[in-house]
């Protein structure tokens, strides 16, 4: 164990929620801690979606064009394929300007991205390979985390304020003893990747019976989510990796001859869906949210969107308690009571369209027809619009209100 270090606000986790909420705390000028257990950011299955609300997160930290140099596609339709045609469930390009179209960027360079711009700022630091284990009380109010390095060694670091933003599986709740209401997922995803051709159709979603195959465009490669019935893992991999590359080949026969670079089930991750809410968000000394607080199944891709807008709204509310050294539990309340509306309608509607589509995709005999909402948004470009507005910026979006400290001049710069 070493000897305790004290910041003003240690977060947990660097995902979305935790790399947004970190930049923008250092930027107002707290001094914060980012502790994220893995060694870098590298893990391919967090999700790629840019909503237009983190670009419009960006616009409004004037880095729009920084972030835009980095390497992304963009979409401007979200269409389904079933067996009796294509639908068109999404049109960004009657939302204005840049938000006319959906981006996907693969998520390792959106957080190396906006943790290399809290890191212009002396008041944030960011330690890897920081497993937090516990946290610190005393007085019934939590006082920091105690985290683990990958030699075994202990570490404390004391904050005034704790934010919790490690996810779905989170330590920190665990820690704290806090249950979720569970809401169910009928599904899993196994997830992995092919080589994209040009001449690739630029397909989102093809649905079939029994199963359903989501393809993102990574530029050299698609990343596939294969859907399978909750805790069907087990069945599908007893039936073989051919029979696995079959059914992947009938739902999209342009990669057929491609799928031997599928060549293990190593290549393929088993991701376990869940949907889930805290009660409450907050205990005296300790925030939590985004997935920690409410994990988000990956319908409508809207996860990334809540975890940021989150972040956005915990900084605007606690900046300024934390550098006055008073933040207090209504400040924390205030967060989940903002949160909270935008997040609940957002799981509903993901509970609906799993209740009523992906269960019946993924258990109903016959061929696969489009389900009834596919076929009434297919013929109304209006509330395609609408729903490309409901991915691209959510319910209650947040804006930037906390200050910004002068960042310190880059080496380039400097010179
Ligand atoms: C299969 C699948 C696909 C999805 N696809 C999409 C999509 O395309 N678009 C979308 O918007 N949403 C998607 N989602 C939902 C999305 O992934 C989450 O809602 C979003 O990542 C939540 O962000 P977060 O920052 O709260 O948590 P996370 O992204 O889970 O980040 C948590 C971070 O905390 C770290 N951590 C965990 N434990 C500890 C610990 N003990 N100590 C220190 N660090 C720790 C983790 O390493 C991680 O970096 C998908 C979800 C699933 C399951």
């Amino acid at each position: 164990m070493t000897e305790p270090d004290q910041v003003d606000c240690c977060v947990v986790g660097g995902g979305p929620a935790g790399a947004v909420v970190a930049l923008l705390l250092a930027r107002a000028g707290v001094q914060v801690c980012l502790l994220e257990k893995h060694a870098d950011f590298l893990r391919d299955f967090r999700g790629d979606t840019i909503h237009a609300s983190t670009l419009a997160l960006m616009t409004e930290l004037g880095l729009e064009s920084q972030f835009l140099a980095l390497p992304h596609s963009t979409v401007t339709t979200l269409t389904a394929l079933t067996d009796d045609g294509t639908y068109t469930l999404a049109d960004f390009s009657r939302l204005p300007g840049r938000s006319g179209s959906l981006m996907f960027m693969p998520q390792w360079h959106f957080l190396d991205f906006v943790t290399g711009q809290a890191a212009r700022y002396p008041t944030f630091e960011l330690r890897r390979n920081a497993d937090v284990v516990d946290v610190e009380r005393s007085d019934g109010r939590v006082r920091g985390v105690v985290y683990e390095t990958p030699d075994g060694t202990r570490h404390t670091l004391r904050s005034a304020l704790t934010i919790a933003a490690d996810g779905r599986h989170s330590a920190v709740r665990a820690a704290l003893g806090l249950r979720s209401h569970r809401f169910g997922a009928p599904m899993d995803v196994l997830w992995f990747r092919v080589s994209r051709r040009e001449s690739d159709p630029s397909l989102f979603a093809r649905l079939s019976t029994g199963r359903m195959l989501v393809l993102i465009d990574r530029g050299e490669y698609w990343q596939l989510a294969y859907l399978i019935r909750k805790d069907g893992y087990d069945r599908v991999r007893a039936q073989g990796l051919d029979a696995f590359r079959e059914s992947v080949g009938t739902l999209a026969p342009h990669l057929r001859d491609r799928l031997a670079e599928v060549r293990s089930w190593d290549d393929i991750a088993m991701l376990s869906v869940q949907v889930d809410r805290l009660r409450r968000w907050f205990r005296p000394g300790v925030l939590l949210i985004g997935d920690a607080a409410h994990a988000m199944s990956p319908i409508g891709g809207v996860g990334i969107n809540l975890a940021v807008q989150d972040a956005i709204a915990a900084a605007n509310r606690v900046a300024g308690p934390l550098v006055t050294g008073d933040v207090t539990q209504r400040d924390l309340a205030r967060v989940q009571l903002r949160r909270t509306p935008p997040t609940v309608l957002t799981q509903l509607l993901q509970r609906v369209l799993q209740r009523r589509v992906l269960a019946v995709v993924l258990t109903g005999p016959g061929p696969m027809k489009a389900p009834g909402f596919l076929r009434f948004i297919d013929r109304r470009p209006r509330l395609q619009g609408v729903v490309a507005r409901l991915v691209g910026f959510g319910v209650l979006p947040e804006h930037v209100r906390t200050p910004a400290l002068s960042p310190e001049p880059s080496p380039a710069r400097a010179g």
